[in-house]
């Protein structure tokens, strides 16, 4: 069964050929590119459903090449890190992942995160649900906060779900 392609941007053979056992034996067909001007261009030819993106590349690092993959494309990206660190996390969102992995991981659990992403990008974004509050906007849809500038604030869950449910119950104790 052909579930879409994933695109592997991973120098490290022994963990891309271990990708393409557990990706391919999950239905997906896979894509392999070794470094960032390798993974680009694969972008343009395989129009994967899902990248997966190491950080430490050989060329320009995998969060350029995730800036660069956001110029033209909403692909969901699952960054690949060796570095556990709360700032790596940012970083990887800012650029526009989806979603990261940090090495070593097990192959269950990036299939896992491969399928959950891609429900994620195949579900129809609903007709989104707005509050407002003071001129801010919650789209709760796409579970975003806007400030009367127009400008996004960046949220936690926990924090967005605590905001939805005080502008819900404003007015009451
Ligand atoms: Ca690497």
């Amino acid at each position: 069964m052909d579930h879409g392609s994933v695109l592997v941007v991973e120098d490290d053979p022994d963990i891309a050929s271990m990708l393409r056992l557990y990706v391919e034996r999950a239905g997906y067909r896979f894509h392999h590119a070794s470094d960032g001007a390798g993974g680009l261009a694969a972008m343009q030819d395989f129009a994967p459903q899902v990248v997966l993106l190491d950080i430490g590349l050989p060329d320009v690092d995998g969060y350029a090449v995730a800036r660069s993959i956001r110029e033209h494309s909403d692909v969901p990206i699952l960054m690949i890190t060796a570095r556990d660190t709360e700032t790596d996390a940012i970083v990887g969102f800012e650029v526009g992942a989806d979603d990261y992995i940090t090495k070593p991981f097990s192959p269950r659990e990036v299939i896992a995160r491969i399928g959950a992403v891609l429900r994620r990008a195949s579900d129809p974004m609903p007709q989104s649900e707005t509050l407002s509050a003071a001129g801010h906007v919650i789209d709760l849809g796409r579970r975003q906060v806007l400030v009367p500038s127009g400008e996004v604030v960046r949220l936690t869950a926990r924090e967005f779900d605590v905001l939805v449910y005080l502008v819900e119950n404003c007015g009451l104790v």
